[in-house]
């Protein structure tokens, strides 16, 4: 398979109004290809004055794109959206470049990316204000307006790399907004072909800016007063670092952190379909670095044994590899450091008391030079233990058994997060009243699909504020002016 793909990795540009430039005010990034741990390309990384330039050329380019009449903005969305599901294998080969996903993975992301486009691209035209008072009501028509915000700064990072920008710029574009983006400098190379398409698609020059860059950068981007709002995603640390800074100039954010979710097992499950998703989704799919898996598997004490038996076969059973070979189902995880902290966090859960009962080391053999860890399961972790408490960000599944519903539930709540919420039961009433106990963002019942557009996604407490999807996906790029007519 390696030998019929084209394994250069793309150029990285700092992409500034109708601009592509090679060279950014900051330096350079080395890229290291996480399954063999060498640099493969050099990119180039914005500095503050890119920043600024980037905010300033945004800014311009509001003036008419808030103008735009609506169908025209959908247009040119669908359009985009047909051009990413077009180049879907491109993607996927970018994807597996840019943090080791597995093809087989990094392929689904197109096509879902398209869906999140096409979906807000139809939310351009059907954006509606209430009227909330008549002339013969009060002697006032009084009505509000749902109006963009002008430039918003997105700063994402690197484990969705295209999937996070369908999920922020389609809907910050419908609403009217233009946009500066920050991906992460470890995954460069889906958002060069993006923005590559938004030009291709035909928008404005200035309606998308799409800079590499590092925190530094980030950080100019979010001080800038020129940005009227910041959408981030990634971890609680620099979420803290980022509402300070908004914090001094009164912007408003959204903030898409991490999880570190439950997923309960009740007796009367369907154990297949529990156990494959509870296994694959949380030390498979992109090796556990995911926000919103299921990291914590609650079970039913009578079932317990049982599913952990049924668990460990099924992450045996993961191929862990090279990204590019079709039949591998989990790379490498993104950098040695994330290698060595994750490795950290399992000797933590050992001496905690956790019964490893699979997995636990590093790869070696022809993985040795890459940063590969095993399908990692621990049985017996106290609800109270780091790994139990604190999000791994790496394949490491959590198992804890539970007796009653209530338990369950006290358990699955007791995380300072609340991004997501897994509900395995063929009892629906039970399935319904847990799912209305849970603090948690969003509740996926009996296999319900992850990042579903209709469906709004975003955590509460550690896990930040604020959505994406949905009606309310659309809302966040919207503020409302109340007008009174007398
Ligand atoms: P991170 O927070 O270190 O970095 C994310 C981005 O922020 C990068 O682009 C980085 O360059 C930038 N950045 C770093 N410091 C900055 C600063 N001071 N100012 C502005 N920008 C700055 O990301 P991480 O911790 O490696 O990412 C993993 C986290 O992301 C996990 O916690 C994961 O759960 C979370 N995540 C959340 C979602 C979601 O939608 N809820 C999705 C994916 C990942």
């Amino acid at each position: 398979m390696t030998d019929t793909l084209d394994l250069t990795p793309p150029a990285v540009h700092l992409h500034i109004g109708a601009e592509r430039l090679s060279v950014g005010a900051a330096g350079t990034h080395d890229h290291v290809n996480p399954a063999n741990g060498k640099v493969d390309a050099v990119i180039p990384l914005a500095g503050p004055a890119d920043v600024d330039r980037a905010v300033r050329t945004a800014h311009e380019a509001y003036k008419s794109w808030r103008k735009t009449p609506p169908p025209e903005r959908r247009r040119l969305l669908m359009h985009l959206a047909d051009l990413i599901e077009s180049r879907g294998a491109d993607f996927a080969r970018l994807g597996a470049m840019d943090n080791g996903t597995p093809l087989a993975t990094a392929g689904s992301f197109a096509p879902m990316s398209a869906d999140w486009t096409r979906y807000y691209a139809g939310w351009a035209d059907k954006i509606s204000s209430d009227v909330t008072g008549t002339l013969t009501d009060g002697g006032e028509l009084d009505f509000t307006l749902a109006q963009p915000y002008g430039v918003i700064g997105i700063i994402i990072t690197w484990n969705g790399p295209l999937i996070s920008l369908a999920m922020k710029i389609p809907a910050a574009l419908a609403a009217g907004n233009t946009v500066v983006v920050k991906p992460s400098e470890l995954t460069p190379f889906c958002a060069e072909l993006f923005a590559e398409l938004v030009v291709e698609a035909g928008f404005p020059p200035g309606v998308v800016n799409i800079l590499p860059g590092d925190p530094a950068a980030g950080a100019a981007l979010v001080e800038h007063p020129l940005v009227q709002k910041v959408s981030f995603t990634g971890g609680p640390v620099t979420a803290q670092k980022i509402l300070e800074s908004c914090a001094k100039h009164m912007k408003p954010s959204v903030m898409e952190l991490g999880g570190k979710s439950a997923n309960i097992v009740f007796a009367d499950a369907d154990l297949d379909a529990a156990c494959f998703l509870g296994t694959f989704m949380s030390v498979g799919v992109l090796s556990g670095q995911g926000c919103a898996f299921p990291t914590r598997m609650l079970v039913q004490d009578s079932i317990y044994e049982e599913t952990i038996s049924r668990v460990t076969l099924a992450a045996q059973s993961i191929t862990v590899g090279d990204p590019f070979d079709p039949t591998t189902m989990a790379g490498p995880v993104v950098n040695e450091a994330a290698l060595h902290r994750i490795l950290g966090v399992i000797e933590k859960a050992k001496a905690d008391g956790a019964r490893l009962v699979t997995g636990g080391s590093r790869i070696g053999g022809a993985l040795a030079d890459g940063w590969f860890i095993e399908p990692t399961v621990f049985a017996d972790v106290d609800p109270a233990s780091d790994l139990a408490q604190n999000e791994v960000f790496g394949p490491v599944l959590a198992m804890i058994p539970f007796a009653t519903e209530e338990e369950a539930i006290e358990i699955a709540n007791c995380t300072k997060y609340g991004l997501s919420a897994y509900v395995q039961t063929a009892d629906l009433r039970r399935a319904l009243r847990v799912a209305h106990e849970l603090v948690t963002g969003e509740v996926l019942i009996n296999g319900a699909r992850n990042l579903a557009v209709n469906r709004p996604f975003g955590g509460l407490g550690r896990s930040g504020f604020g959505k994406e999807g949905g009606r309310q996906g659309i809302d966040e790029y919207l503020r409302i002016k109340g007008v009174g007519f007398a």
